[in-house]
């Protein structure tokens, strides 16, 4: 609404204006929250560093923008996400204060862009300080105090996981991960050097789905029979009318036919 709307809205006599509404504030943020607007959609047609430690067939999915049940997070979970959010933005800024006082550089959602690594990555790494002395990545982590205090001497694995990922694909020797205690604003650090290994690895399984899918065939189920609720994928993973061939667009196909791996030989297809 226009400001000047509103402060004709605002002028006008208490008698003139619509007719009461039965404004709850509780309600009204309830069902917002649960609409599809505030939930977002998470990106698709790629690989995502913050979902690589997953199962393959949901990765599989993802990369194929297969349709996804209907997204239901109750509010409170929702404002949890917000909360972490509005965390990590925070701490951005601060860094770019922090940077700039200093004379450096940092950039805040450092993205990783589909077309520029030969596995289809996406992703936005939370942060690149640009020193004299070379670049330094971060990862910021809101956790609750259980959690925090579990913390010891190295970041939660799945979470160095994605970091590496962002390190091999943005050519950054160390990862700063930023713990931050939700509870009572603690914070722990830890700085991880880039791990050659692990990297391969996490792009191996990402090159034995594409190899899969170039022969049409899915990833199996974790189990025979996962029915994970939480899995956005679980209903087109039990219909077996959702093939690969009916899934895959004109454009995925074009992708997948050029499509060539780095890692593995061609030789390994089978055994993928
Ligand atoms: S339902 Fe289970 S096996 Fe199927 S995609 Fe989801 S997590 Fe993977």
């Amino acid at each position: 609404m226009k400001l000047a709307t509103v402060l004709r809205e605002l002028a006008r006599p208490e008698e003139e204006r619509a007719p009461d509404y039965d404004f709850d504030l509780i309600r009204e943020l309830n069902e917002y929250l649960v609409t599809k607007e505030a939930q977002g959609v998470r990106s698709s047609g790629s690989f995502n560093p913050s979902g690589l430690e997953g199962c393959k067939r949901a990765l599989a999915y993802n990369y194929l923008k297969a349709p996804v049940n209907e997204v239901n997070h109750d509010p409170r979970l929702m404002i949890t996400f917000e909360l972490g959010h509005y965390i990590h933005e925070r701490f951005q800024d601060i860094f770019t204060r922090m940077a700039k006082r200093k004379g450096w550089d940092f950039i805040p959602e450092m993205r990783i862009i589909r077309t520029l690594n030969p596995w289809f990555v996406s992703g936005r790494c939370d942060g690149l300080f640009v020193l004299p002395t070379g670049k330094e990545a971060i990862e910021i982590k809101s956790i609750h105090k259980d959690g925090f205090n579990r913390l010891f001497d190295r970041p939660l694995y799945e979470h160095q996981y994605q970091g590496n990922c962002y390190q091999g694909l943005l050519k950054v020797n160390r990862m700063h991960y930023l713990y931050i205690c939700k509870d009572n604003s603690q914070i722990k650090t830890f700085v991880v050097p880039f791990d050659r290994e692990l990297f391969n690895s996490t792009m191996g399984k990402i090159e034995r789905i594409l190899l899969k899918l170039q022969d049409w065939r899915l990833p199996k189920r974790i189990t025979p029979d996962c029915r994970d609720k939480k899995c956005k994928f679980l209903s087109v993973c039990w219909d077996e009318s959702q093939t690969v061939e009916r899934l895959l667009t004109d454009e995925t196909r074009k992708e997948l036919e050029e499509w060539k791996p780095v890692i593995f030989h061609r030789s390994a297809r089978k055994a993928a």
